[in-house]
């Protein structure tokens, strides 16, 4: 467990630092969110928890919660254009059943973890945007904005857990790369439920399209494409959808629904490398020390299984903080290394220079490390954010045990 009085500092109340806090708290911590929003309210799309997330979200005592509010997803299918089935893949034949991918409501996740916050006591600060750390080897201060002005708060840890343009990595000097621009989407969720011919990933070109279910009577969408092809998103929108309705005619009866840009997500998406994810007792989780491509559906996992193995480390450590953090990066930065390398791999961008070949290459990519059996069996379990072949924390790369 932690020393008495030990404080955490998180700036940034997504998903990444609202699971630290809750588990910094649950580990005996007194932990303070900085949250630039004024408060909590539902932003984003849908996102698909996988089996290193769902363990996670186990751990912190959420996991059904989330089961009983998204929808499973036991089958991975990818489809040309015109939805034909190119490839499908049975999770179900190779994860058990409560590692199941789940899909659901961005919103939705982050009110079960904000609620499951609130209960353990975590003290949320919203409308505070931090801007400068004062770094000392004790304790840190962190500055931020809020409408009183500058305010100071100092912790034995300080988590920079905000997002891909983390003001965190800035003040503590930590150098990033932006890894390259990877692709933009547009997202959102209907509130109607679709055919389960119709779930699944659509290809061509250098876009994708696909929905999924979040719910009986809801349905996640997205479209996707390299940098260059997103650029139209940012546009008129009643040509972006002709042009999507056109080249992915499933997609019709999602995008008739929408007259504008209201109610859906459009996202820039880049994948982020840092030299270090710590200075001092300051240390990067999430998208602030990993952002990476989309297309793996990674994000979100990855950042729940940063901030329990950031806990594991910091509450079991016997040789310091500064030893612990070390030891974080070090156990945990092979394994993002590459699902990031993956989900470049299958981006779109890094084969935009032959944009007539993409798709083909797309899939070939894909048949080849999916068809043979065992190929597949590895490639979900790579897919999942698994390591080896159990299912349990080790496999999700959790070093020792759950500190509470
Ligand atoms: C608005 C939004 C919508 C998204 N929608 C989707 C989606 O629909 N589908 C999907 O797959 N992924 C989505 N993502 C990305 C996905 O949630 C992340 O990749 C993943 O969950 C990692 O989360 P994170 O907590 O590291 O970062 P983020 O989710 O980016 O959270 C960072 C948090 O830090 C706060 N913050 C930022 N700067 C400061 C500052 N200076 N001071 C204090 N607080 C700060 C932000 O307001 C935010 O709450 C979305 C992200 C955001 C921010």
């Amino acid at each position: 467990m932690l020393q008495d009085r030990f404080d955490v500092v998180v700036a940034g109340g997504g998903i990444a630092g609202l699971a630290a806090a809750l588990a910094f708290q649950r580990a005996g911590a007194s932990v303070f969110v900085l949250e630039q929003a004024a408060a909590f309210a539902p932003v984003g799309a849908g996102i698909l928890l996988q089996a290193n997330g769902l363990m996670v979200l186990d751990a912190l005592g959420i996991g059904e919660q989330v089961r009983a509010h998204g929808a499973i997803v036991p089958r991975f299918v990818l489809r040309n254009s015109h939805g034909r089935c190119l490839l499908a893949t049975e999770l179900d034949a190779h994860l058990p059943r409560q590692y199941w991918p789940v899909c659901i409501h961005r919103a939705h996740l982050h009110e079960i973890l904000w609620k499951a916050c609130l209960s353990a006591h975590v003290t949320v600060h919203f409308g505070c945007k931090v801007k400068t750390i004062d770094k000392k080897p004790e304790r840190s201060v962190v500055f931020s904005d809020t409408r009183d002005g500058t305010v100071p708060i100092s912790g034995h840890l300080i988590v920079g857990a905000d997002g891909l343009k983390s003001a965190v990595r800035e003040a503590a000097e930590i150098r990033a790369h932006l890894w390259p621009i990877v692709e933009g989407s547009v997202q959102g969720v209907v509130p109607f439920g679709v055919s389960t011919a119709y779930h699944g990933e659509y290809v061509k070109g250098s876009e994708a399209c696909g929905m999924l279910p979040t719910g009986p009577d809801s349905t996640f969408w997205f479209w996707g494409a390299s940098s260059r092809t997103a650029i139209a998103a940012t546009g008129e929108f009643d040509s972006w959808k002709a042009e999507v309705c056109g080249r992915f005619p499933p997609m019709h009866a999602i995008l008739a629904r929408y007259n504008s840009w209201t109610d859906m997500a459009r996202l820039q998406h880049r994948s982020v490398r840092c030299d270090a994810w710590s200075s001092g007792n300051v240390v990067l989780i999430g998208d602030a020390a990993h952002a990476m491509s989309p297309n793996l559906g990674q994000g979100a996992n990855c950042a729940l299984v940063d901030a329990l193995v950031l806990v594991s480390h910091v509450a079991g450590t016997d040789d310091g903080l500064l030893g612990a953090l070390a030891r974080f990066e070090t156990d945990r930065r092979p394994l993002v290394d590459d699902l990031q390398q993956r989900g470049h791999d299958e981006s779109a961008s890094a084969l935009r220079h032959w944009p007539g070949f993409e798709a083909v290459v797309i899939i070939a990519l894909r048949l080849a490390r999916f068809v043979p059996p065992s190929g597949q069996h590895a490639e979900v379990l790579a897919m999942s954010g698994l390591v080896g072949t159990g299912f349990d924390l080790a496999a999700a790369g959790v070093r020792g045990t759950v500190p509470w």
